[in-house]
């Protein structure tokens, strides 16, 4: 066998990086109708939010204190599907949901094991990437048109040669009121994670002679045990728990890792150093375990260590700056953007540079703030590459910013943006910085696939249930049934933006669309209601898990009719069972003429009555 096979692939739109934010923007892409690629160097995608790093997703509703704000869209779509499918949150299991959405996507190929070592550029325009996959000995060499970076790292574009950026501005360079006096190359540092179980009976835990030790001292402002919530208490929240409100909440649990073993933020090159970050870390966390079970009584008796991650999780390295640079004040001030095509809402979370070892002071300063702000289609696009793209926490932000943007529902909300921006531009036959002459058909497409950019709401015009008239069996006070025409799919403030019938044990519930005239129809689309003030996501830690809903969210709509007439005569209809996804589309085999649609719901997950959100014909 000969090894060292070298190949070249040309695609459209090719993706560096698996991660959420890779994953979203390359299905995207390929939804949207280009050839894509999706290159990941491990053996799994899903970056942080898979069993090798087993981050728990988290974005705007900030662990369910924002009401109303959980990230939809693709991501969406796989969080459903693992809450269908994966009731323990088994973390393997979540792996495979995530890789089937990416194989088994029409027009995306996925290369696993496949590290990008070199780019290739000519005149500010990327040609080609030359990658190595180790688990067939082969070299690749992709030529694409457009190149997206989710490598997290920013790692293509500083291949390609673009402008980035490490560490924090100083305050006056954006006049950002919580940005350091003067500017300094200072990044969050990495951690590894742990899980423990309780097996039923003492066991004994034997510190290996390399791992550090901890005192109940050099811990006291690392919430581990009841005894330091008091120190901690009405002072900063934890990375996890960091909402609107900046009360501490319970986190000191056993069962899994703490986000504050962290080190590497003070090391010269985070990237460089990374093998040596990683061998103190493993000193750190197996250091930790010993303090909490043999240094003072913690409770933990019966725990046993069952997971100890390997591979560091990276929270900062480099951004690449973009056409915009978004900062402290955009997210203070909610700021919506002419070209917004996504949000954030997490706290700005900052932590001390020196990780753990920094015993007298609290690992991290979050900045809280009121509601939600957009991020400009500028800030994912290179300022300096022309076919240059980036997804994921290497997007073009301030530190002050980046400490929001870069969790993984506001990093994959932007991955889907990108990705369908890539899309259109190759359709188009342009390049991305371009896409801002297709600003409103870039939106609108966004929010047809079910993506939420505050401040905009649907004015399609080819979506024809915007002229009906509408009526319904009944409707509760505020949730009347024009709501599924308004053009918002999900409630703001006041403004419930949802049809809400009278409980379906009174009988089933139906809402009627008339048309001003017959129209050929070939797509039904329905927005239902998961309920985006609840949290869904896999975790490692049982407090999280255990404020979940059991099963499927219980407001969404499990069983319905969908009925077209023509002149009071059925042209089509369509019955549903069992559905457990907000976005419903309904291919028609082929188009009919119809004035009418008639959507009938029985049932529910365990809502008393039907909340649809949207109604679109096509
Ligand atoms: C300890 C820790 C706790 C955190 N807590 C949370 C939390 O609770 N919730 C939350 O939402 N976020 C959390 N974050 C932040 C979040 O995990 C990251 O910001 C987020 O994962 C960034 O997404 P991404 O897609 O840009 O990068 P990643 O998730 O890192 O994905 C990038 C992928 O690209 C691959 N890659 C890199 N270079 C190459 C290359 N040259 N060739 C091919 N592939 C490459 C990487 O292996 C990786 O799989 C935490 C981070 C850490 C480290």
């Amino acid at each position: 066998m000969k090894p060292i096979r070298e190949f070249e692939k040309h695609y459209q739109v090719v993706v560096v990086g698996g991660g959420l934010s890779g994953m979203c923007a390359a299905i995207a892409a390929a939804r949207n109708g280009a050839s894509v690629a999706l290159i990941q160097n491990r053996s799994m995608v899903g970056g942080n939010a898979s069993s090798e790093i087993r981050m728990h997703v988290v974005g705007a509703n900030c662990h369910n204190s924002k009401p109303n704000m959980m990230e939809t869209g693709i991501l969406l779509e796989l969080l459903l599907e693992n809450k269908h499918r994966n009731p323990y949150h088994t973390f393997s299991v979540w792996d495979t949901i995530m890789w089937e959405k990416v194989r088994w996507q029409e027009g995306l190929d996925l290369y696993l094991n496949t590290c990008m070592e070199t780019a290739e550029t000519k005149d500010g325009i990327i040609q080609s990437i030359c990658c190595f996959q180790n688990s067939t000995e082969t070299r690749f060499i992709f030529t694409g048109d457009i190149f997206i970076d989710a490598t997290g790292h920013g790692t293509l574009g500083v291949l390609a040669g673009a402008t980035t950026r490490v560490g924090s501005e100083g305050r006056a360079e954006f006049n950002e009121p919580n940005a350091p006096e003067v500017p300094n190359t200072d990044t969050l540092g990495n951690s590894l994670m742990f899980q423990a179980v309780d097996r039923g009976e003492p066991v004994e835990f034997i510190r290996p002679e390399w791992a550090y030790r901890f005192s109940e001292e050099d811990l006291k402002y690392r919430s581990h045990v009841e005894s330091v919530r008091s120190i901690s208490d009405g002072g900063e929240p934890t990375e996890y728990e960091a909402g609107a409100s900046s009360k501490l909440p319970e986190f000191y649990n056993l069962d899994s890792g703490y986000w504050w073993i962290e080190l590497g933020g003070q090391y010269d090159d985070i990237i460089a150093q990374g093998e040596e970050i990683r061998d103190e870390l493993a000193r750190c966390v197996y250091g930790v375990w010993d303090h909490i079970k043999n240094v003072s009584d913690h409770g933990a008796q019966n725990y046993d260590l069952s997971w100890v991650g390997f591979i560091p999780g990276f929270r900062e390295s480099r951004r690449l700056e973009g056409q915009y640079i978004l900062t402290e004040n955009d997210v203070r001030a909610n700021r919506v953007f002419k070209d917004a095509v996504a949000y954030g809402g997490w706290p700005m979370d900052d932590h001390v540079r020196g990780g753990i070892m920094d015993f007298d002071k609290n690992p991290s300063r979050c900045f809280n703030f009121e509601g939600c702000y957009s991020i400009p289609y500028r800030c994912y696009i290179s300022k300096d590459i022309g076919n240059l793209m980036m997804a994921g926490r290497d997007i073009s932000t301030s530190k002050m910013a980046y400490g929001s943007i870069r969790v993984m529902g506001t990093c994959a909300v932007g991955g889907q943006a990108v990705g369908t921006a890539a899309a259109m531009a190759i359709r188009y036959g342009i390049q991305p910085p371009e896409m801002a002459e297709h600003m409103d058909e870039l939106q609108q497409t966004l929010l047809k696939q079910d993506c939420y950019i505050p401040g905009y709401a649907n004015h399609d015009p080819a979506d024809l249930a915007r002229t009906a008239k509408v009526s319904c069996s009944s409707a509760a006070e505020g949730c009347s049934a024009e709501n599924v025409i308004n053009g918002i799919t999900r409630t703001v403030g006041s403004e419930s933006n949802v049809w809400e019938s009278a409980p379906l044990a009174d009988g089933p519930a139906w809402l009627r669309l008339d048309l001003p005239k017959a129209q050929t129809i070939s797509e039904i689309r329905l927005t239902f209601d998961p309920n985006l003030s609840r949290e869904i996501m896999p975790s490692i830690t049982a407090m999280v898990r255990n404020r979940q809903c059991k099963g499927m969210p219980d407001e969404l709509v499990r069983d319905y009719t969908v009925e077209l007439r023509n002149n009071n005569e059925t042209v089509y209809t369509q019955h549903v069972e069992g559905n457990y996804q907000r976005l419903n589309t309904l291919k028609l085999p082929e188009p009919v003429l119809a004035d009418s649609l008639i959507l009938t719901v029985t049932a529910t997950h365990d809502y008393p009555a039907a909340r649809v959100f949207e109604i679109r014909l096509y």
